[in-house]
């Protein structure tokens, strides 16, 4: 496993701001990996089934998620499901064992009534909310033991079967971008990408 450090320094140049929301994430991710006895995937070997939805608070749960498990948006072994809550179940596909791990109740709520989440509640950026204001959220999730901070389920038997990427690209007749292959579409009579065909999807 990497330096606990280092990889929380990766978060934050990833992330781009300090909040509580993404060391949570990569912790929890943390928490899983160890669970499973698994480490960081270099390929696609872990699955990451983020329950988050878009536009609401704490989001960035999901990058710290993506430091600690190598589970990614570019590689595509990482989902949401859009159900507004941050379980993570993280999936070894060579086992086919699963488990959920899912930050407290108490220590989101916590959390939320900050004066942190107050001022991004109204507003400012998280890069604007003053050092002090964020350090002792910050430090509170990064250093506090981590049966505190989540409940952890039990393995899991979760089967996965990944889709095979396909490698098959072409020049759209049109515009000459690359396109996927299956993701042409003919219109009159030409193979082209979505946008020149001015088909929805
Ligand atoms: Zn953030
Ligand atoms: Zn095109």
């Amino acid at each position: 496993m990497q330096d606990f450090k280092e990889l929380l320094d990766m978060g934050l140049k990833f992330h781009g701001h300090k909040c509580p929301a993404m060391p949570m994430g990569l912790r929890a991710g943390l928490t899983a990996m160890e669970k499973l006895g698994v480490s960081k995937a270099p390929d696609g070997q872990l699955m990451a089934i983020l329950e988050l939805d878009e536009n609401h608070c704490a989001t960035c749960f999901a990058d710290g998620v993506q430091v600690a498990t190598g589970c990614t948006y570019g590689k595509g072994n990482i989902t949401r499901t859009g159900y507004g809550k941050w379980g993570l179940t993280l999936i070894d596909k060579k086992s086919g064992r699963s488990v959920r791990v899912v930050p407290k109740a108490e220590v989101m709520a916590k959390n939320k009534g900050s004066k942190f989440m107050q001022m991004r509640s109204s507003g400012i950026p998280a890069s604007q909310v003053p050092p002090e204001v964020v350090a002792p959220l910050f430090e509170g999730v990064t250093t506090a033991p981590a049966e505190a901070l989540y409940n952890v389920g039990e393995i899991k038997s979760n089967p996965w079967k990944d889709a095979p990427h396909t490698f098959e690209t072409m020049a759209c007749s049109q515009c000459g971008e690359m396109v996927v292959e299956r993701n042409t579409r003919v219109k009159a009579g030409k193979i082209v990408c979505i946008p020149c065909s001015g088909y929805d999807k």
